[in-house]
C-alpha cells in the first residue's frame, strides 16, 4: 500500500449515520468515516459539498490524530459556550441557566425582521449570567454593513455589552468597514475556512478574534501555525464532529499558547447520539482535556453504522481519492 493516508486501515473504517437533534446547515443526518490508525481512530466528516481538495484538510486531521498525535496541551480544561438558538426570551433563559457556562452565544439575525426578537434575547441571556458573564451573538453573515452597523449597536445596549458580533457581513471587506464603525469586537468565522484566511482576515484589519476549527485547515499543528501566523486572538469551534473528531478540536483548544475567549465545543447536543460510551460533553461549562483521544465503542458503531450502502460507497469512494492528495 503506498503511504497516503499514513498507515490508517481505510478497509477497517466505519461510515457512520448519525441523526441531529436539529436541522443545522441544512443537514438532518450528521456522515461521515471513523477510521482507525497505529495510534487510535480519527474522523473524516468534510461536508458532502465540499471538494476533494477542500476535503484533504479534513483527512490530514484524521491522519495526524489516528498515526500521528497531537503537541502537549498547555491547559487541563477549556471554557465553552452555551448555544442560545432562535428562541423566545424564556427558553434562552433556561437554556443559559441549565449549560453553567459563563458564556452565552445568542442566535441573531434568524429572519429579516428579528431585531425585536433579537433584543429580548439577548436582554434575556444577559439576565441569566449577570454582569460576570458574557455574551456573544453570531449573525451567521447576513447583514449588509449598514443593517449590521445598525444593529450591533442596538444589540450591544440591550446585552449590557457584548463580548464580540461572529461574522455581521459575509466578505473581509465588510468585516473591516463594520468594524471601524463599531466598539464591539468582530469576530470572523464564515471567513475562516482554509490556512490563507486568517492571515486575509488580519491583513485586511477585518477582525478582533478568529473562530479556528482545526478540521478545515489540516489538524492542530496546522491549526496551532496558523493561529500564531495570524497574530489575532483565537478560540475553537467544532466542525460537528463525534467525539473522535472533537477530541482534535479540544487538543487544539488546549494547545493554543493563548486562549482568552470561550470556545464552541459543546455541539455533541446537537446530534441524538456519539460512537463513544462517554462523550466529550462539558461539566460547569468546561470540557476536560482528554488525555488520550477516545475509542469507539463497538456497539455504537453498529448502531450508527450508514444503514445506505449507496452513501457508505460514496464515502469509501471519496476517501480513496482524497488519500491521493495527501502528501
Ligand atoms: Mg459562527
Amino acid at each position: 500500500m503506498s503511504d497516503s493516508g499514513a498507515g490508517l486501515d481505510f478497509d477497517s473504517a466505519v461510515v457512520y449515520a448519525i441523526p441531529m437533534r436539529t436541522r443545522f446547515r441544512g443537514i438532518t443526518v450528521r456522515e461521515g468515516m471513523l477510521i482507525p490508525g497505529p495510534l487510535g481512530w480519527g474522523e473524516f466528516c468534510a461536508f458532502p459539498e465540499y471538494d476533494d481538495r477542500e476535503a484533504a484538510a479534513w483527512l490530514a486531521t484524521a491522519v495526524e490524530q489516528a498515526s500521528v498525535g497531537w503537541p502537549e496541551p498547555v491547559r487541563e480544561r477549556v471554557p465553552v459556550n452555551c448555544i442560545v438558538p432562535a428562541v423566545g426570551p424564556e427558553r434562552a433563559r433556561e437554556i443559559v441557566v441549565a449549560s453553567g457556562c459563563r458564556t452565552a452565544k445568542v442566535k441573531v439575525a434568524d429572519h429579516p425582521d428579528s431585531l425585536a426578537e433579537d433584543l429580548v434575547r439577548v436582554a434575556a441571556a444577559r439576565e441569566a449570567l449577570g454582569p460576570g458573564g458574557a455574551v456573544r451573538i453570531d449573525a451567521n453573515a447576513v447583514w449588509d454593513v449598514e443593517t449590521a452597523v445598525d444593529r450591533i449597536k442596538q444589540i450591544d445596549r440591550a446585552a449590557g455589552g457584548l463580548e464580540y458580533v461572529e461574522q455581521p457581513c459575509r466578505t473581509v471587506e465588510e468585516l473591516a468597514e463594520v468594524r471601524r464603525r463599531v466598539d464591539v469586537r468582530i469576530a470572523a468565522d464564515e471567513s475562516i475556512r482554509r490556512a490563507e484566511d486568517p492571515l486575509r482576515v488580519a491583513v485586511a484589519g477585518a477582525a478582533d478574534v478568529a473562530v479556528l476549527k482545526c478540521t478545515p485547515l489540516g489538524g492542530v499543528r496546522r491549526a496551532l501555525a496558523v493561529a500564531e501566523a495570524a497574530g489575532l486572538p483565537c478560540l475553537v469551534s467544532s466542525a460537528l464532529e463525534t467525539s473522535v473528531g472533537l477530541s482534535a478540536q479540544i487538543a487544539l483548544a488546549a494547545a493554543l499558547p493563548e486562549l482568552d475567549f470561550a470556545c464552541g465545543l459543546d455541539t455533541l447536543s446537537l446530534l441524538t447520539g456519539d460512537v463513544v460510551t462517554a462523550p466529550l460533553r462539558p461539566v460547569d461549562g468546561y470540557l476536560t482535556v482528554p488525555r488520550t483521544a477516545p475509542i469507539p465503542d463497538p456497539e455504537l458503531l453498529e448502531r450508527f453504522r450508514h444503514p445506505d450502502p449507496e452513501r457508505t460507497d460514496w464515502w469509501r469512494q471519496r476517501a480513496d481519492r482524497v488519500r491521493k492528495l495527501l502528501t
